[in-house]
Parts: structure tokens; C-alpha cells; sequence
């Protein structure tokens, strides 16, 4: 995929990782860095029925709550991650984004959840952050200097509201971040070819981010909506380097051997679930 609007030194695809009979997405980039550990949930290897087949890690589905629950006991045994040390974001397809603390371990999974937030940030070892995903896009954030991690829940309504930028700029307020040093991937996301949007929804995004590029025109008053490229020109204009950001092009839609798709399973689907931790 190319994106000669965005220049030529963002890294761009994904590393599959196999691993505990699941498997994960991920950024090459991060994986190389030592201190941080990340990935980005496939449907592989759970315990639900279809079409929650198999690895379905959303609580809101109608899928029993054990199945849910074994499913996740999976994901965190495959990541190496403590079911206890999770902080789930409570989403609500905004652009706020909070801070959160060893304090809040377990909320949102077996504690009350937090305030609605798309997007979280910490300098916690002991927290590990997690986003729900069906065919929205993830931000993984690492600041390997001031030693931070974030992580955001990214759809239209929050690549619009700029919600990987927010999470930059918290970064910045919250841990004394600089930009220049924070690494930034994408996750995987329901790519410009399989999202059909209205095309006034298209215009209001070229106007945000200031380039036509982000659409193409399809039918009649409909236009084929790019969401990544939406996220990284935010991150761009947040000051992180293209050098230190990943475009995934992973899409939700196409890859259904490894996706749950709200659009492609018509919202009778499953989550996926994104983490992102210091180590
Ligand atoms: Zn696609």
C-alpha cells in the first residue's frame, strides 16, 4: 500500500505470532524494542461457539460470561500477561483518553469499570492495558525513554477526534514524553477498500487531516473511507517521527480466518482485544 502523501519512511505491515494455540498481530518495530511487550488478538483458539467462534474476548456479545472468561484466561496465558493486571477501556467511540495506575488493576475485567474512555495511558509495570476491537483501529504507543506505554480504541468517531494524538499529548503531560521518542503502530482495521462510508462523512475527514487522499469515491453519495492513513497523519502532526511508526494494513474485513468483523458478520460477531504493557 502506498501512501505518497504520508513520505516514505513509515514502516508499514504486521508480524504474526503464534503462540499458547492463538495467535497474535503485531509491530516489528516494537517487538525489537526491549522493555515492552504488545499485541493484537486473533479469533483463534477459544472456547466459544459461532458465530463467536472461537476466541471472543467482548463481554457485551451474547456469548456466556465462561466462555468469556476462559477465552480471556487463553489470551493472557498466550501473551504472558496476568488476568489481575488488566485495565480495560470503557469505550464509547470518543476521543478521551485517561491515565491510569496500579490502583486500577482489574477494572473493567472483574472490577467496576472505568469512567468511558477510548484510550489509556500508563507508566505502571504492573498494568497491562487493553482495548475491545471488531473492526476498529488500535493505537500502541511506547515511549522507551520516559518508560510509558498507551493504547487506544480508535473507529471513525475516534480516528476523527484525533484520539492517537490525545494519547500522544497525554504521554507528554502525564510522563514528560517527547514526541520524537515515542514509537507508534497501528493495529488491524477495516481497510479503505471494505469501508463504504457516506461520502459527507469522507469530506468531513479530508477536512480534519487536510488531504482528499484519505477517500475515494464509490456509489452514488458514498465514498471508500481510509482510516489508517487518518491515523497516522494525527501522529505525524503530533510530532512522532515517521521512522517510528508502523502502519499494520492488517484489514478485519478480508482476513476472516483471523478476525471477527462487525461489518463482513453483519454485528453478530465477535471482539478481538489489544494489549500493550512495560516489561
Ligand atoms: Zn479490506
Amino acid at each position: 500500500m502506498q501512501y505518497p502523501f504520508l513520505g516514505t519512511r513509515i514502516n508499514h505491515g504486521y508480524v504474526c505470532r503464534a503462540a499458547g494455540g492463538t495467535a497474535f498481530f503485531a509491530a516489528e518495530a516494537l517487538n525489537q524494542k526491549n522493555g515492552v511487550s504488545h499485541g493484537f488478538s486473533t479469533r483463534l483458539g477459544g472456547v466459544s461457539s459461532a458465530p463467536y467462534d472461537s476466541l471472543n474476548l467482548g463481554w457485551s456479545r451474547p456469548d456466556p460470561t465462561e466462555n468469556v472468561a476462559r477465552n480471556f484466561q487463553i489470551f493472557c496465558d498466550a501473551a504472558q500477561i496476568e488476568r489481575e493486571s488488566m485495565v480495560i477501556v470503557n469505550y464509547e467511540h470518543g476521543g478521551t483518553v485517561l491515565k491510569v495506575t496500579g490502583g486500577d488493576r482489574g477494572r473493567g475485567f472483574d472490577r467496576e469499570p472505568l469512567a468511558f474512555c477510548d484510550g489509556l495511558v500508563t507508566n505502571d509495570e504492573n498494568v497491562v492495558l487493553i482495548t475491545s476491537h471488531a473492526d476498529c483501529g488500535a493505537f500502541f504507543l511506547y515511549d522507551p525513554v520516559k518508560r510509558a506505554v498507551g493504547l487506544a480504541h480508535a473507529g471513525w468517531k475516534g480516528t476523527l477526534a484525533r484520539i492517537g494524538a490525545r494519547a500522544v499529548e497525554l504521554m507528554q503531560k502525564e510522563y514528560g514524553s517527547d514526541p520524537k521518542d515515542i514509537l507508534v503502530s497501528t493495529g488491524p482495521c477495516i481497510c479503505k477498500n471494505c469501508f463504504e462510508v457516506d461520502l459527507e462523512l469522507a469530506e468531513r475527514f479530508a477536512d480534519e487531516f487536510g488531504t482528499k487522499s484519505l477517500y475515494e469515491h464509490g456509489r452514488e453519495g458514498k465514498a471508500r473511507l481510509d482510516l489508517e492513513a487518518a491515523a497516522a497523519i494525527q501522529i505525524l502532526d503530533a510530532g512522532v517521527k515517521p521512522e517510528n511508526l508502523t502502519l499494520m494494513h492488517a484489514c478485519t474485513y478480508e482476513l476472516d480466518t483471523y478476525f471477527f468483523s462487525h461489518r463482513r458478520d453483519k454485528g453478530d460477531t465477535g471482539s478481538m482485544a489489544a494489549y500493550i504493557c512495560l516489561k
